[in-house]
């Protein structure tokens, strides 16, 4: 099978052409983007450099060579950095730079060697600057985004296709006297190459809107101050615990939780420092919680948190916890000061059957207590909140049906 250098390059540049054109279409909507404008440059870098690289059935050799080389040479440099940045965990490593800086410089050079010699030593290059982005991708991004998978996978092979290239031009010179030879090996490699254009390509624009994607579902339920959740991805959630509790029958709490005289951090030290304060605290108590609980800011200085599968001495344990975790922990402030803290919890409980071992009585007084909401639930909690409040703040108390108990007091809901 003889495959025909040129006519291969042809939808190559085309296919470079083609993808640096949409990229540019695509970054008008993710104009930060910057990875995606780096693989751009990539696409816009190689599609010159195929163009000078063809050059050379109209113009003489060596300016397709001077062009070429060190235009195809940055065209993957920017690939490469482009994954890194995507990527992260530390920049394109300086060999790589100084390999492409080292290989343009010697393009002159090359001039005079025969160009057996010239595509071994420039596969070896290609070889390693595609290798480089993915190794990369397999030790970093493997178990980020799915499709930076092919990405990793088309780097390799393309890698690999200029290794088998610089083998054959060493061993089979013939094969290699003028560019444009139809060899099988030279085929194969720009086959491949457009193979990777497709593959890595196609793979990192995906990768890229996944991300964005992703971060766009973080913004959408997450509160962008404090990183908990907000309140519309928590009201759900808590209808989801509260329906699995009463089915299941296990107990669950809710707590709500108000940050004491935060008024007073806004006038004393300024709407930036009160922003410091609020993140926290919600470091503090998103660190005390066990993975199943959910933590959410219900708005301005209010949080709440659900406890699943936690009876009244396990969420009062947890309350009071958290209460005293905010009181003995200062936040610091920008000017090293530090900024004494209290929170007030209103605590409310949903407990479906009364508990396993529960007298008739208490099940039967139980039932009343499936038929709870969670808004419901939530008032309760909020009733027992501002009890706290009028007992003096920096507390917890419990809901209980006929007046809130202080801090402290087994009481059922
Ligand atoms: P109490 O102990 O009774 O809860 O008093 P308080 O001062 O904490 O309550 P109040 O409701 O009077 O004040 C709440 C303040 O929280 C008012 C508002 O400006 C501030 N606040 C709400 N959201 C934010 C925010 O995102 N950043 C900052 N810095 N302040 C906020
Ligand atoms: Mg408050
Ligand atoms: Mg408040």
């Amino acid at each position: 099978m003889q495959l025909d250098v040129p006519s291969l390059m042809l939808p190559l540049g085309l296919g470079y052409l083609l993808f640096a054109w949409q990229l540019v279409l695509v970054r008008r909507r993710l104009a930060a983007d910057r990875a995606l404008a780096l693989w751009t440059k990539g696409c816009l870098f190689l599609l010159a450099g195929m163009v000078a690289l063809l050059s050379r059935l109209l113009l003489p050799e060596w300016v397709a060579v001077l062009l070429g080389n060190p235009l195809v040479l940055c065209g993957m440099l920017y690939f490469n950095q482009a994954v890194y940045v995507f990527v992260g965990k530390g920049p394109v490593p300086k060999w790589v730079t100084g390999m492409v800086v080292a290989a343009v410089l010697a393009t002159p050079v090359l001039l005079a060697w025969p160009i057996s010699t010239r595509s071994m030593v420039f596969s070896v290059v290609l070889m390693l600057m595609a290798g480089a982005p993915a190794v990369h991708v397999f030790r970093h991004a493997w178990h980020a985004e799915s499709t930076m998978r092919a990405v990793g996978l088309t780097m390799l092979m393309l890698s690999l296709a200029h290794a088998a290239r610089a083998v054959q031009a060493g061993l089979v010179p013939d094969q290699y006297l003028n560019f444009f030879q139809s060899s099988m090996g030279q085929g194969i490699v720009v086959l491949l190459a457009f193979l990777a254009l497709l593959g890595s390509g196609v793979g990192f624009v995906m990768a890229s809107l996944e991300r964005t994607a992703k971060s766009m579902e973080f913004l959408a339920s997450h509160d962008a101050l404090t990183g908990c959740l907000n309140r519309r991805s928590f009201d759900p959630l808590c209808e989801h615990e509260v329906a699995r509790s009463r089915r299941s029958g296990e107990p669950l709490a809710l707590l709500v939780l108000d940050l004491d005289h935060f008024k007073q951090v806004n006038d004393l030290h300024g709407h930036r420092c009160g922003d410091l304060v609020l993140q926290g605290f919600a470091q503090r108590v998103q660190s005390r919680l066990r993975s199943g609980d959910v933590f959410a800011r219900l708005g301005g200085e209010e949080f709440a948190v659900l406890l699943p599968h936690t009876d009244l001495a396990g969420a009062l344990g947890v309350a009071n916890y958290l209460c005293s975790a905010v009181a003995s922990n200062p936040v610091p402030l920008p000017d090293d000061q530090l900024l004494a803290l209290t929170v007030s919890v209103g605590l409310a409980m949903l407990t479906p059957h009364g508990g396993q071992a529960a007298p008739l009585a208490q099940r039967q007084r139980a039932t009343t207590a499936a038929h709870i909401s969670p808004e419901l639930l939530y008032m309760r909690a909020d009733q027992a909140l501002y009890q706290a409040k009028r007992q003096g703040r920096n507390q917890v108390v419990v809901w209980q049906a006929e007046a809130v108990s202080a801090r402290g007091a087994a009481v059922s809901a």
